[in-house]
């Protein structure tokens, strides 16, 4: 399909629309030229003093539609973009039959616009804003409102000399069929594993002498891969141990370890980290669901979950989080509730509900009945779940979303009231720097000031991190560049 731009620079804006509608699409941009032939989308404006003047076609098989419009006010640009999405999405709505929950919002992080809309508005113009100008479904501006409350306390408990640690182990023991993330079986990588831990060690020295040097205090850590429990408990202590001898932990508040795989744990492993300086981990199950976990290609089984938490009470861990998938091929609404149940009945402090992220989206969404039905069907495990959360006394403190997840619904991060997790909303919310450290991880620099962000990024691939090592070395000391700069006064 064709995706044609006449006059303006709106293309990011409308092929994330399309692909709202058509995630597989095969997009061809095509800029200032009248060719209309074949399926496509074409967006024109022409902008004088006064007005901007936008004409908006689709066409795509048998459905055609084309509508014009001027604009007369502030902000001509901007506005104009506004009101040419809010075109495209009515005729894609028109052309699929299909109105997403998330109406025209396609961001990560939909709560990062509520706080943008509450610097100049009030919440009830902020409101109106969401279902009105961005069409976003009432239950999820309700679930944006209450995210954006639980996340505020904890974003404005971070001071300005404050920043997060992030460290990437990115080795599992096998891999999800549904992962999406950069991370490497351990059979095929356990070579690299010392090489790997030792330089890991080095790089958060390096970033602790840097910390240091800015005057920034730690305020949180999350371990996280990946499964870090991947790694036999003296690796894991070695890195652990790295960390409270590097930094100056007077301001820290928490500790997070995933320890994602319930069959990546031991007596002696949880033992060993609960008397580190770990405060909260994770043990994942995505879902309760034997037939479903042996067919997304993890090793473990629902009774594997109920010992490893009852190894991790044992040990003395009362902060663990659980994540679960709604979505997974097999899985009914009845039970992904029995899994939303059973993590409950865990009493599991947070409960991370999931939305399946398609590797390769499989999803098009015109008008296949099938689709559809797996659309609705997982939306209606997360409203659901949603109530089954807040009757049991969570509370929704974080959210995202993620590109490919079915229906473009969300993940959000329940907690049991005092148990929040403030690493996720330091990180989501980008309320101060986080450091990364470890293949694929990434530096998020945040000027309070401006709110700009400045992300630096290490090697993707643990090989390439270990052969390109003085690199990263030399990212992190041109991080701690950008952040003297924006030091001074
Ligand atoms: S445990 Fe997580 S990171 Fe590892 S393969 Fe599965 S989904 Fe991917």
């Amino acid at each position: 399909m064709k995706l044609i731009i006449n006059g303006n620079d709106y293309h990011y804006e409308f092929e994330q629309l399309i692909r709202v509608f058509m995630p597989d699409v095969k997009l061809e941009k095509i800029f200032d030229s009248p060719c209309v032939e074949g399926d496509f989308v074409l967006c024109e404006s022409v902008q004088s003093e006064h007005d901007i003047s936008l004409r908006v076609i689709c066409s795509i098989s048998e459905f055609s539609c084309k509508k014009s419009e001027v604009y007369v006010g502030d902000n001509l640009y901007k506005q104009g973009e506004l009101i040419a999405c809010k075109i495209l999405y009515s005729m894609l709505c028109a052309y699929s039959g299909y109105r997403p929950e998330w109406g025209m919002q396609t961001g990560v992080r939909p709560t990062k616009i509520f706080f943008n809309l509450l610097r100049n508005n009030t919440e009830a113009q902020a409101v109106k804003y969401l279902e009105e100008d961005l069409f976003i479904s009432k239950s999820k501006v309700n679930l944006i409102t209450e995210v954006c409350k639980n996340e505020k306390a904890v974003m404005d408990s971070s001071r300005t000399n404050q920043f997060s640690l992030y460290v990437s182990v990115p080795f599992c023991p096998t891999r999800c069929s549904y992962c999406s993330f950069i991370s490497h079986s351990f059979d095929s990588i356990k070579k690299l594993i010392p090489e790997y831990v030792r330089l890991l060690c080095e790089e958060i020295a390096q970033i602790a002498a840097l910390t240091k040097e800015l005057h920034l205090y730690l305020r949180t850590v999350y371990i996280g891969g990946g499964t870090p429990t991947v790694l036999d408990t003296k690796q894991l202590l070695s890195i652990c141990e790295e960390i409270q001898r590097d930094f100056d932990l007077s301001q820290l508040s928490e500790v997070t370890l995933e320890a994602g795989r319930p069959d990546t744990l031991s007596e002696e492993k949880l033992n060993a980290i609960k008397n580190s300086f770990v405060t909260r981990i994770t043990i994942n199950a995505q879902t309760f669901n034997d037939e479903i976990l042996a067919s997304i290609g993890r090793k473990h089984t629902a009774d594997d979950m109920y010992l490893a938490y009852a190894c991790a009470r044992k040990a003395g861990f009362d902060n663990i989080n659980t994540d679960l998938i709604a979505g997974l091929e097999g899985e009914s609404t009845q039970s992904f509730l029995h899994s939303v149940q059973s993590a409950i009945d865990l009493s599991a402090e947070n409960i991370t509900v999931h939305t399946l992220a398609l590797k390769r989206s499989s999803f098009l969404i015109t008008r296949d009945e099938a689709k559809g039905k797996i659309e609705a069907a997982t939306s209606n495990m997360i409203t659901k779940a949603n109530s089954l959360l807040k009757e049991n006394g969570y509370i929704p403190y974080y959210m995202y979303r993620q590109s490919k997840s079915v229906g473009n619904l969300e993940n959000t991060g329940w907690s049991k009231p005092g148990h929040i997790c403030e690493y996720n909303i330091f990180m989501m919310e980008e309320v101060h720097h986080v450091f990364g450290a470890g293949a694929g991880a990434v530096t998020r620099l945040v000027d309070t000031d401006t709110r700009s962000i400045r992300r630096i990024y290490n090697y993707k691939y643990p090989y390439e991190y270990i052969d390109g090592f003085a690199e990263m070395i030399k990212r992190k000391k041109d991080a701690a560049d950008v952040i003297k700069k924006w030091q001074k006064p």
